[in-house]
């Protein structure tokens, strides 16, 4: 099963769709051929990304908080494109940046400042962008600055965490950490976590399997030292956790989308990753709590990072 969809029940109509969708393009290429389009309606994809090297093993992308909407790029309509940004997860993002400058260290960090009605950089390349040749040129430049980072970390650190950042707007007022694990699977037992066909649809597989103090991938998702565990410390509710388990089956919760599915460790290699969806309440809605949260970030990613991913772990 491949992972990074909401849902299983939406993949075959995802496939429907998709087969139709590539009918359609096949069919209306000679309209949409990039060498056709005049200069004057092409935008700089480099004027819509932001881009930050660091020094650290961690990168962050953030897909859907932008809010700028240049009239070349229309209106997304494919695959029930959803439009609703997820408000202030840029200004989050720029803040967490400013609270890892306090202590030297910079975050690699990936801002798509479209708004998601023009491009949602969390979906694959067709489905993000409609097949609009500037919403691609977008969607390729943020997607190729994630890999580069991933590159960097690698080459730099050996391993690392890579935190696609969004925010959801899901009643309980709590942080979602998306492992690519569903609902469901969350809810097993710490021996059936641990079993070979739950790690290796895993975003942290490579934690676990290489992790220096043997912990499981029980422990990682939410022993004491998870993230999530490090987070509720902080004063910052999050499933899964030690505290909270597990989302219920009846919750909408957000397992791991695109980015998650393609940047972490479930694809190979040594950097792990996750979905990170902040709840709006008393997190994202005011500078204030915007600062505040920063700060338990900070606090908790730092945590882990030396408990799991330094030479000392
Ligand atoms: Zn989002």
């Amino acid at each position: 099963m491949k992972r990074g969809s909401k849902r299983r029940r939406g993949d075959y109509r995802a496939l429907y769709w998709g087969l139709l969708f590539a009918l359609i393009v096949m069919q209306g290429c000679s309209a949409t051929d990039p060498s056709e389009n005049s200069a004057a309606d092409k935008v700089e994809a480099s004027s819509y990304v932001v881009f930050e090297p660091g020094n650290m093993p961690l990168i962050i992308s953030v897909a859907h908080g932008g809010d700028r909407r240049p009239e070349q790029l229309p209106d997304r309509s494919c695959f029930d494109a959803v439009h609703v940004k997820d408000e202030f997860t840029i200004e989050l993002a720029l803040e967490i940046q400013k609270e890892f400058a306090k202590i030297g260290k910079k975050p690699f960090l990936v801002i798509n400042e479209l708004h998601r009605s023009k491009l949602d950089a969390n979906r694959n390349r067709a489905e993000a962008s409609c097949g609009d040749v500037n919403a691609i040129a977008v969607w390729d430049l943020f997607h190729q600055h994630i890999q580069e980072s991933r590159a960097k970390v690698q080459t730099m650190f050996k391993k690392g965490l890579y935190v696609d950042l969004h925010g959801h707007g899901n009643p309980k007022q709590r942080i979602e950490l998306g492992y690519l694990l569903y609902e469901d699977e969350l809810a097993l037992s710490d021996e059936q976590l641990n079993s070979e066909p739950l790690i290796e649809v895993s975003s942290l597989q490579h934690l676990v399997r290489t992790h220096p103090s043997g912990l499981l991938h029980s422990d990682l998702l939410r022993g004491e030292r998870s993230l999530g565990s490090l987070l509720h410390a902080s004063g910052y509710p999050a499933v899964p956790s030690a505290q909270d388990k597990a989302p219920l089956l009846s919750d909408t919760y957000f397992s791991g989308g695109y980015n998650t599915a393609n940047y972490s460790s479930y694809k190979g290699g040594p950097i792990d990753g996750v979905q990170i969806e902040c709840n709006f309440s008393g997190l994202r809605d005011t500078e204030e709590n915007r600062k505040a949260f920063a700060k338990a970030f900070v606090l908790s990613v730092t945590a882990f990072l030396e408990e799991h991913y330094s030479e000392r772990s």
